[in-house]
């Protein structure tokens, strides 16, 4: 079943940019326009997760996520806010009614994508049934398997540990020392030049003819899991 978003927000064009981006990342995505709207539609459709915009006709972000909070029902939903560039006291106000983050506008989508996926991390803690998915790839963690458009991956245990770790922090980079620490542990003495080997390994096996690599090689710095390669 597709995790499903809500998303509370005003600015059409908006809207449909993070509809697009959430929906390509596998997510079921619902929108409403205005606060009232919100409201009623967090009523009737139980969404795992609501990005809810600050700014709002009729009933604002602020009073929304006031109002989720004291609801039995609504209480353990996760909630981002969408909030204006420099509104710091805005943004502390948010968390304290209970938003569990926050995103800055403009932002990336592969940045709330990032949020998201976080968040939702934090509130189902287990993780034994865990699904991660981004860019056309997708872990199960329980059953140990990855599944590339529909393929069937094969990954030794290093690769898995390796594509996981970048699956769970999409878009950012990693210095080879950063890898070897998080795939690999501290106390392991393994030459940088090992991540180089596995991550070799890694994209031979995820990607087949004429499929984009979606690890990123970032000149002496590491690499990056990344669907956007051109933003430098
Ligand atoms: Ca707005």
């Amino acid at each position: 079943m597709k995790t499903h978003i809500l998303l509370i927000e005003d600015e059409a064009a908006l809207v449909e940019l993070v509809r697009y981006n959430l929906e390509k990342e596998g997510f079921r995505v619902s929108a409403a326009n205005d606060g009232e709207e919100g409201l009623a539609l967090l009523n009737e459709s139980k969404p795992d997760l609501l990005v809810l915009d600050w700014m709002l006709p009729h009933v604002s972000g602020i009073e929304i996520c006031r109002q989720i909070r004291r609801k039995t029902e609504l209480r353990d939903l996760p909630v981002i806010m969408l909030t204006a560039r420099g509104e710091e006291a805005d943004r502390i106000r948010g968390l304290e009614v209970g938003a569990d983050d926050y995103v800055i506008k403009p932002f990336s989508p592969s940045e709330l994508v990032a949020r998201i996926r976080a968040v939702l991390r934090r509130a189902r803690p287990s993780g034994a049934d865990e699904m991660l998915t981004y860019s056309g790839i997708a872990m199960d963690l329980a059953a140990h398997r990855v599944i590339r458009n529909g393929r069937n991956i094969h990954l030794g245990p290093t690769e898995f540990r390796l594509l996981r770790f970048f699956m769970e922090r999409p878009g950012r980079v990693f210095t080879r020392e950063q890898l070897l620490d998080g795939v690999w542990g501290r106390d392991l003495y393994v030459e940088l030049r090992t991540v180089d080997v596995h991550i070799r390994r890694l994209r031979k096996a995820i990607n087949a003819d004429g499929e984009r690599d979606p690890i990123r090689t970032v000149r002496s710095a590491g690499y990056a899991l990344d669907d956007q390669p051109d933003r430098g």
